[in-house]
């Protein structure tokens, strides 16, 4: 292989990622074994409704689902899992969206869980409709979601409820899961960065939720634009109908076998999720890295982590540097790093030789947090050299 970086031939500059495989930078570094299955992958035609039937029983294998799909990440799970909850086996309303208002269409959040990502599910054509106080999950009080919150605005025109799942926020899931389903409405959930622990990736599908959305080019390593819709077959099966290119003859069309034809009035139009296609190289990276994620040593791999945290922090001698194990954040273990003025270090790190990136997260409390991610080893001891000088110019400020 050639040494010469494409990135050199752009002249795009390569960046120190210790913020974690945020999507901004390009998501996760993926594995050679990874990189390779998607080269063969790129080199044969296939099916792709097929590939897709094939990936749903990876995925139900690694999840416990009936059935996944590998799409362009989660945020377009979350729009096919809005449109499949809008449309079902409907080609009519396939073909309507996101002109969704001639039929039900809406989809209830709690009102603390309206994230940034929330957008995705609107851009089906669903209407979001805020539920609840959850007091609980503003930190105004001791109340969470309530069965009741959500019974007060079902409606007709209700197709799904939607829910962004954290450790914070996973008391209320079974309140949730329980009521939708008394009631007969899925729930789509946002689990997209709730991996690691690879527990997750059964967990909420065990609990009870119709439809999970996990991002593929975060912790899992896969390719940057994929992720997984893991859930019930029937939904998942409209969503992949939805995403498929269906410039087909219904003559000599062979769906997918997830889709059962005789639940179809017709052969539906290029739906909602067309423009996010998942090609045959995310589609078998995706699942190469799924299975490399699911047979990884947690244990063994945040150990590793930690000893190298562990050398950084001691090349941060003297400065407020705190080591926090996998064990409290309950995904891998990352340095807090105390500076008065967290975003002006930060900023100044980011100018650097190369850019240096550190998770600005808890920034508003002074802290900044080296990720170690998607952090390569070869990059650790001058990202501490790098550090040490920025705190050392901050301090004498
Ligand atoms: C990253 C993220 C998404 C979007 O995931 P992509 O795979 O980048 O589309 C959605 N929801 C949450 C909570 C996320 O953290």
């Amino acid at each position: 292989m050639s040494d010469t970086s494409p990135y050199d031939l752009l002249g795009v500059r390569r960046r120190i990622n210790a913020a974690g495989a945020l999507t901004r930078l390009g998501g996760a570094v993926m594995a050679t074994e990874v990189v390779a299955a998607m080269a063969a992958a790129s080199r044969a035609s296939v099916d792709i409704g097929e590939l897709q039937d094939a990936a749903s029983g990876r995925i139900a294998a690694a999840t416990g689902a009936e059935a996944g799909l590998v799409t362009t990440g989660a945020a377009a799970a979350l729009t096919l899992a809005a449109a499949a909850s809008i449309a079902r086996w409907d080609v009519a309303k396939m073909a309507a969206l996101p002109h969704a208002g001639a039929f039900a269409h809406d989809i209830l959040i709690l009102r603390t869980h309206r994230t940034g990502y929330a957008h995705a599910l609107a851009a089906s054509g669903a209407r979001l409709i805020d539920i609840g106080h959850n007091d609980r999950g503003t930190g105004a009080g001791v109340r969470g979601l309530e069965a009741w919150e959500i019974e007060a605005a079902l409606s007709p025109a209700v197709v799904a409820m939607a829910f962004s799942v954290n450790a914070n926020s996973v008391v209320d899931l079974p309140t949730a899961i329980a009521t939708c389903r008394a009631n007969g409405i899925p729930l789509i959930v946002d689990a997209a960065a709730q991996l690691p622990p690879k527990e997750n990736l059964r967990r909420f599908i065990d609990m009870g939720a119709d439809l999970v959305a996990f991002s593929g080019g975060k912790a899992l390593g896969g390719p940057q634009a994929s992720g997984i819709l893991a859930g019930r077959r029937d939904l998942v099966a409209s969503a992949l109908l939805q995403q498929l290119d269906m410039d087909v003859a219904p003559d000599t069309w062979t769906p997918p076998r997830l889709v059962d034809r005789a639940n179809l009035r017709g052969v539906p139009h290029h739906g909602i999720g067309r423009g996010f296609k998942a090609g045959k190289e995310e589609i078998v990276g995706l699942l190469t890295a799924l299975e490399r994620f699911v047979e990884a040593d947690d244990a063994t791999a945040n150990a590793a982590l930690q000893v190298r945290l562990e050398e950084i922090a001691t090349a941060l001698n003297g400065f407020d540097v705190k080591l926090v194990p996998a064990s409290q954040t309950g995904r891998v273990p990352v340095l807090e790093i105390a500076v008065p003025d967290a975003l002006a270090v930060s900023a100044k790190l980011q100018k650097g030789d190369p850019p240096i990136h550190l998770s600005e997260r808890h920034a508003a409390r002074g802290v900044l947090t080296l990720d170690p991610q998607v952090l390569l080893p070869e990059h650790d001891a001058q990202l501490a050299a790098a550090i040490r000088e920025a705190l050392a110019a901050a301090f004498r400020n």
